[in-house]
């Protein structure tokens, strides 16, 4: 006995400040990636390597449309590694939950030169904004507003609605003692009649289908749901096919979208704290 205290007082606090303080992250971390629409002088070989579509075009005449859906993106850094301009690059930024599909995408319209390169810029439609990027604010009221809203614990059910495991192994995590989720006022419960959010991971497969709406029809009200990674967000490397029905909001209705592939723990925990904001307004939710 004496030993195991000894151990835990030299090994002192593990658990990580974060979200009250920046997290320090591996150099070898890969985030979302980062575009120089200014410097892009061609989309072309960018959306050639893109394994999961995230970078597309459309070409009309002397004119060109690129858009980047971060909500496809599985972070592979292969955009960047094509693009000899230097205009694209990734960076380590993983707080990219949002409540607002739309967030993830975004367009830019170039005027081109004969040989299909881009000539000029010649509109940017929505440029990456982070609504949640206060996650210091939203982490230091989260467990007041859930003790407030639910006068307990927020409880989460789970459901692989088809992934590869690697968004488990990360929802995982939060329970270790680095991160301890816990700490926040937030467990996993393993019915859903005790559950207030349902976190979704993987493309909704046809066989998962039925459960997961079962799932949510047995939760509570109020009720939100997460979609966790690329494949939660948009069906990611997998899409919609024989198989798979895609995205979660193709079949429940969605709070917050956590972008990565797998997000890091940090990231869970961003978009869970910031789904909890969105408590409130949907504690009388009248969706199916
Ligand atoms: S980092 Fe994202 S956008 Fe770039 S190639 Fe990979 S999946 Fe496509």
């Amino acid at each position: 006995m004496f030993k195991i205290l000894q151990k835990a007082i030299s090994t002192g606090i593990v658990t990580t400040a974060y979200p009250s303080k920046p997290v320090k992250i591996s150099e070898h971390f890969r985030g979302r990636p980062s575009f120089d629409f200014e410097k892009w002088q061609d989309a072309r070989p960018a959306e050639d390597v893109c394994p999961t579509g995230a970078i597309s075009f459309c070409d009309d005449g002397d004119s060109r449309k690129v858009t980047v859906d971060y909500g496809l993106c599985v972070f592979c850094g292969l955009c960047a590694e094509a693009s000899a301009d230097q205009a694209v690059r990734i960076t380590q930024e993983f707080e990219l939950a949002t409540a607002d599909r739309r967030n993830l995408v975004l367009t830019a319209e170039y005027t081109l030169n004969a040989d299909g390169t881009h000539r000029r810029l010649r509109a940017l439609h929505r440029d990456f904004s982070n609504p949640a990027a206060d996650v210091e604010r939203v982490g230091q009221t989260a467990r007041e507003k859930i003790q407030k809203l639910l006068g307990r614990s927020l409880a989460i059910r789970e459901v692989d609605a088809g992934s590869c495991n690697g968004c488990e192994l990360e929802i995982i995590a939060l329970n270790n003692p680095i991160y301890d989720i816990e700490r926040f006022g937030i467990h996993f419960v393993a019915s859903p009649r005790h559950a207030d959010m349902l976190l979704v991971t993987g493309p909704v497969t046809r066989n998962m289908e039925f459960a997961l709406l079962k799932t949510y029809r047995a939760m509570p009200e109020p009720r939100l749901v997460v979609a966790v990674g690329a494949c939660g967000i948009s069906g990611g490397i997998f899409g919609a096919n024989y198989a798979s029905l895609g995205a979660v909001d193709k079949v429940l209705p969605v709070d917050v979208y956590i972008p990565g592939c797998p997000p890091r723990p940090q990231a869970l925990l961003q978009g869970i704290l910031l789904a909890v904001g969105r408590l409130r307004e949907t504690r009388y939710d009248e969706r199916p």
